[in-house]
């Protein structure tokens, strides 16, 4: 019964005392956004997934095919907020007409964002496939780049984004680069979107694919935890919205640790929503606040996640 009152919950993500904290759905279809944004359990998309459109293909959908595609997803969520990531293929998501199949270092290599470098038609066509289904439907995606690593990416990938007519773009902040220049990024773009997933990877120096060294993939990991706290301070200063998009989002004790780390968007697999919603509204800011800060203090990602724990108000 208790799952059914949580799922049937719609309002939008606070605190206990009222502090917004967008509640946002990872998405890599148009059916998947049919799906999510039937009800109004989410508030948005915090992440199209849009590499799912250009998988399993021997050449690159046109800007005819995309638009049709962009178009039906911002229909589906009218009025709310959608956050489009251009194409993040490479490493794990090689493309027939795109990546380097005899990349040494896959992960290291040509994939997100820096794909601009080979195939920049890739993403000329992309923003203008999206800024035909803005045009479409009259509704303002935002608009993101995956693996920015440098603020001179950021500002080349706003000014592309911009020169479209996208008036909302920002990037991710998965490679620890980006996130220890979270100031200088956020000035050259309107938002920053943590991708815990490859942030965590990077940081630890741990192929996200190998099951065995999940320990050091831990998302409890506080020298992760330190990145994701810096970035979110940095989004605070410059007063700029910056979310969570990683797996870590999905999680209820962590979401209270993000809250309180001044992270201003979750987004997740739509199922998991509503604990995440439950979980915050059982914390004011200052209290999800000591939660992180007993995360951040610990020593290694066990004794985060139980000092987390132990900090929680009991309800949860
Ligand atoms: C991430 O890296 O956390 C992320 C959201 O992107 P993906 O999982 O698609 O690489
Ligand atoms: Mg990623």
């Amino acid at each position: 019964r208790v799952a059914r009152t949580l799922a049937e919950d719609t309002s939008p993500g606070r605190t206990a005392d009222g502090v917004p904290v967008a509640l946002l759905a990872n998405i890599g279809t148009a059916a998947d956004a049919a799906r999510a944004g039937a009800g109004s359990a989410v508030e948005g998309v915090g992440l199209f997934r849009t590499e799912v459109l250009f998988l399993d293909r021997a050449t690159a959908p046109t800007r005819e095919e995309q638009a049709e595609v962009y178009a039906e997803v911002l229909r589906s969520f009218a009025g709310r907020k959608v956050v489009v990531r251009t194409l993040d293929a490479g490493a794990d998501k090689p493309l027939a007409f795109a990546t380097q199949p005899d990349e040494e270092n896959p992960a290291l290599g040509v994939r997100g964002y820096r794909l601009v470098r080979t195939v920049p038609e890739l993403l000329d066509t992309q923003l203008a496939a999206l800024a035909d289904a803005q045009a479409a439907t009259g509704e303002h995606p935002w608009v993101m780049a995956p693996m920015v690593s440098t603020p001179v990416e950021a500002r080349d990938f706003a000014a592309a984004a911009r020169r479209h007519g996208l008036t909302t773009v920002g990037v991710m902040v998965e490679v620890p680069a980006a996130a220890l220049r979270a100031e200088a990024i956020l000035a050259e773009v309107d938002f920053v979107s943590m991708g815990t997933n490859d942030l965590a990877q990077y940081v630890m120096a741990t192929d996200r694919l190998r099951g065995e060294l999940s320990d050091l993939l831990d998302r409890w990991q506080p020298a992760v935890l330190d990145l994701v706290a810096a970035t979110a301070r940095a989004g605070a200063a410059a007063g700029k919205p910056a979310g969570v998009c990683g797996e870590s989002a999905a999680d209820p004790v962590m979401a209270v640790v993000l809250a309180g780390l001044g992270v201003t968007s979750l987004s997740m697999s739509a199922g998991a929503v509503p604990l995440v919603r439950y979980a915050l509204a059982q914390h004011t800011a200052a209290q999800a606040a000591d939660v992180a800060l007993a995360a951040l203090a610990a020593s290694s990602a066990p004794e985060a996640y139980a000092a987390a724990c132990r900090a929680l108000r009991p309800e949860v």
